[in-house]
């Protein structure tokens, strides 16, 4: 996937955005001329001496700026002035957020709510934005895991660079994020981080010795000690937070150890090498595992962190239940309560958020998430803006979503579910053949067709025909696209207050 330049800009349509930016630039300037020439009335940012806009193509929007601040393009004079028109390539994404600092990222975990609203395809910000319009959520619009890059062909820079032309353009001057998320190399946080990543979500899952949650107490104690000082800290009372109390015993501290020390000291490393000093806050991520992070656990990391001096900003445990991709909870919404109530109380007492990963469309437990947390949280969600613009699909070329459907069932269903829990089969996936193309973006409405679409998205990104007709048929209608997705998120905001 590329962001399509000027230089693929050509003949009649090159010819009418230039005439239509020359006209304007001849205009009042009014939003009515704005809109009569295709210029996004919200993009007509001043800086100093510099002035700059977007106009819209069929294909494309292209960047005009005034003959200043490093921009790079094709130069046109008009009455005199000359301006620049320039591909929305990384060079001048870069002069961009020099010159509107607004669309350089920045760190928002500290800010009472955060939602991560990551972009695969780079056609959802639009969307996002008109969602938390008018809200105190921050968005964490460039989000993207190594995974995520490799399925989709893109790069830390691309994504963020996407999300940058999307903030100018909407005219979103708030604060955005931008997160390197499941990152478990020290080599990828550092591209990330030089990349102006403002956000590090730390994958540990490799170094979590899950297995020893299996182990009988004896066992655990001939494996692991514990020493005097840390036994006395941990064993010999209570830990209050908030209005529950935690209780260690010696086997259960060293269960703690044995799962989590290793994973602890690579987080320690992380940080003192690559996050202290950097403009990235720290995410801890510890959901990546078989089965539920205990609160008890829980503390023990918090603390452990806490003395050895890494300041994480968000954690996010693995909840009890499931948290599959694109469908509700899975589990008893009871006990989810009663665990998700520690969890929050643990982070409230150490100064952190807790962090919702796979959060979209989690509706059955977003009134707890903010009950708990009174919306002081982290919701990440990356994969429903997917499924989103997939119903677009359905609606407006159900012929191409049928095909999808059908290669998605027969060719890559099975390897993608190497990547993913999720309970969908082939045998629970509804007959496309029994709905009408009128209904068909209903069939979006089953989970078992959405996981389907969900996890096969690199698959079908990846053959040529898809691609090109999927990107073609959302830009043509990019409108409908971004209300129907800002609808759609605004449905997850009830995770941030119930007025929502
Ligand atoms: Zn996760």
């Amino acid at each position: 996937m590329t962001t399509p330049l000027l230089y693929g800009i050509k003949g009649k349509e090159k010819k009418k955005m230039y005439d239509n930016i020359k006209e304007f630039l001849c205009s009042e300037k009014s939003r009515e001329d704005m809109d009569r020439f295709g210029i996004y009335p919200d993009s007509f940012h001043k800086n100093g001496n510099i002035t700059a806009f977007m106009v819209r193509g069929e294909r494309a929007d292209l960047l005009v700026t005034s003959f200043a601040g490093g921009f790079h393009g094709e130069e046109i004079e008009v009455n005199g002035e000359k301006w620049i028109v320039c591909p929305k390539d990384h060079l001048n994404a870069e002069a961009l957020r020099r010159v509107f600092p607004f669309t350089s990222p920045r760190a928002v975990l500290g800010e009472s709510s955060s939602m991560g609203l990551g972009d695969r395809l780079g056609i959802a910000a639009p969307g996002h934005l008109h969602a938390i319009s008018g809200t105190e959520v921050y968005p964490v619009l460039a989000q993207q895991s190594m995974r995520e890059l490799n399925l989709t062909h893109r790069t830390f820079e691309d994504v963020l660079d996407c999300a940058s032309f999307f903030v100018f353009r909407e005219g979103y001057k708030k604060g955005f994020g931008a997160d390197g998320d499941h990152l478990k190399k020290k080599e990828d946080i550092r591209t990330a981080i030089s990349c102006g990543f403002t956000m590090i979500t730390l994958d540990c899952s490799e170094y979590i010795r899950g297995d020893a949650l299996e182990y009988s107490d004896e066992k655990v104690l001939s494996i692991c000690d514990a020493d005097k000082e840390e036994e006395e800290l941990f064993c010999t009372r209570s830990h209050r937070v908030g209005e529950y109390s935690l209780e260690f015993s010696k086997a259960e501290l060293c269960r703690a150890k044995l799962i989590y020390n290793e994973a602890i000291e690579y987080t320690a490393e992380v940080y003192e090498e690559l996050i202290k000093g950097s403009n990235a806050e720290l995410e801890l991520s510890i959901d990546e595992t078989s089965s539920p992070t205990l609160p008890v656990h829980h503390y023990y990391i918090a603390s452990k962190l806490r003395s050895i001096g890494v300041e994480v900003k968000s954690i996010a445990p693995r909840f009890i239940g499931e948290f599959q991709k694109g469908i509700d909870y899975i589990g008893d919404i009871k006990v989810f309560e009663e665990q998700f109530a520690v969890h929050a109380a643990i982070a409230e007492s150490f100064g952190y958020k807790l962090s919702i990963h796979s959060g979209s469309d989690k509706f059955s437990v977003f009134p707890i998430i903010e009950k708990y947390t009174r919306g002081k949280v982290h919701l990440k969600t990356a994969g429903t803006n997917w499924l989103e613009a997939m119903k677009i699909i359905a609606k407006k070329d159900p012929g191409l979503y049928r095909r999808i459907h059908d290669y998605a069932l027969q060719n890559a269903l099975e390897k993608a579910k190497a990547f993913y829990h999720v309970d969908v089969t082939e045998e629970k996936v509804p007959q496309i053949n029994d709905v009408c193309d009128e209904k068909l973006y209903t069939l979006l409405e089953n989970d078992m067709e959405r996981q389907l679409i969900h996890i096969t998205y690199g698959f079908i990104l990846d053959e040529k025909e898809f691609n090109e007709k999927l990107f073609s048929t959302w830009r043509k209608h990019d409108e409908e696209y971004a209300v129907s997705l800002a609808a759609h998120i605004k449905k997850h905001l009830t995770a941030f207050t119930p007025f929502y």
